[in-house]
């Protein structure tokens, strides 16, 4: 096994990771970014982002993540491909695995980056159709529901997102909303009710996912009186929130109940002592690109600044 010790490693390639890799690599701390199973993270499956200050006009999520690894490339971080799958924290310098098993990586100081993925409703039915009809990414897989009727669970701003995003591609979007009311701001609660094509189930959950060998068909609701219904839809987008991916760590890394790491105070730093966490794997609250980033230039400054003890 090939054995490699760092300075600084980096684990996770959304904005967390990369605004970390820019500012540690500025600081001479040669950091290695792993960039995990979706490089760029979860706004590359964004459509456009409007509310990351500096681009006035909107940027596609994908474009935004390109920028920000270029410009980690260009101040020299060594940014790859793949994953790690272990973690010791209980030894200095701190031992890490990689996915492919080849590598062992020991760093002086680890940023943990690895943010948030999407959950799902846990119904044996949503798992047979995952992939042929069940998605939880409406910018990846409504193109292939142009003109159908869709649905959306869940009640929150990515709803509200995939909702009218799908409305501009598809006839009819349903969204199924297990309360009497929306989770999602303000704005895009707006945006939900000014679409004429999308329709708000309130107070209904998804029972059972219906489809045959071609793939979803429809849906079978349950009211809270406990009353089933059926719709007729082509595809189910589970927009239900994130969980964080913290599972490797977790034997030496603090985290609240929900998973997410806890930091200390207003720092990055963990209870580990050279360990610290930057963007959605521990943020519960903000969730948003420039919290993430803001998150990881702090990470690289406080293992910067541990670094120089
Ligand atoms: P949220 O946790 O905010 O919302 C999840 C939604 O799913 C809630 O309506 C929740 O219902 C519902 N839900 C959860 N579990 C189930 C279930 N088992 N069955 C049915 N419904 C369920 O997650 P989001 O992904 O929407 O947002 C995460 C964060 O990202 C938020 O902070 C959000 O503001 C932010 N965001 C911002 C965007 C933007 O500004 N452009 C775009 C997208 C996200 P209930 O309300 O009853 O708990």
């Amino acid at each position: 096994m090939n054995i490699e010790t760092v300075k600084c490693l980096i684990i996770g390639g959304g904005p967390a990771g990369y605004t970390a890799a820019i500012y540690a690599s500025r600081a001479n701390l040669n950091p290695v970014l792993y960039e995990g199973p979706l490089p760029g993270g979860q706004l590359t499956l964004t459509s456009e982002v409007d509310n990351y200050p500096g681009y006035p006009d909107g940027v596609s999520g994908v474009e935004m993540m390109g920028d920000m690894k270029r410009q980690a490339l260009r101040f020299g971080a060594d940014i790859r491909n793949g994953y790690l799958a272990e973690a010791d924290f209980s030894v200095r310098p701190f031992r890490l695995k990689t996915g492919d098993g080849d590598s062992e990586i020991h760093a002086e100081t680890v940023i943990i980056a690895t943010g948030a993925t999407a959950k799902y409703l846990g119904l044996p039915s949503e798992e047979k159709y995952k992939g042929q009809g069940v998605s939880a990414c409406a910018t990846c897989d409504g193109f292939f529901h142009r003109k159908k009727d869709v649905a959306v669970v869940g009640g929150g701003d990515t709803a509200c997102e995939d909702a009218t995003y799908l409305a501009a591609l598809c006839r009819k979007v349903y969204m199924i909303v297990r309360r009497n009311e929306l989770r999602a701001s303000k704005a895009m609660q707006r945006r939900v009710k000014h679409a004429d094509n999308i329709e708000i189930l309130w107070e209904r959950r998804v029972g059972e996912v219906l489809g045959d060998e071609n793939g979803v068909t429809g849906l079978r609701l349950i009211d809270k009186a406990g009353a089933e219904t059926t719709i007729d839809v082509h595809g189910l987008f589970v927009a239900v929130g994130h969980h964080p991916n913290t599972e490797i760590f977790k034997p030496y890394i603090k985290t609240d109940e929900a998973g997410y790491i806890v930091t200390k105070g207003k720092t990055t730093e963990t209870n580990v002592a050279g360990v610290f966490a930057a963007g959605d794997v521990a943020d519960p609250r903000y969730r948003q690109g420039i919290t993430a980033a803001a998150s990881g230039c702090m990470a690289a400054k406080d293992a910067e600044l541990f670094l120089q003890q």
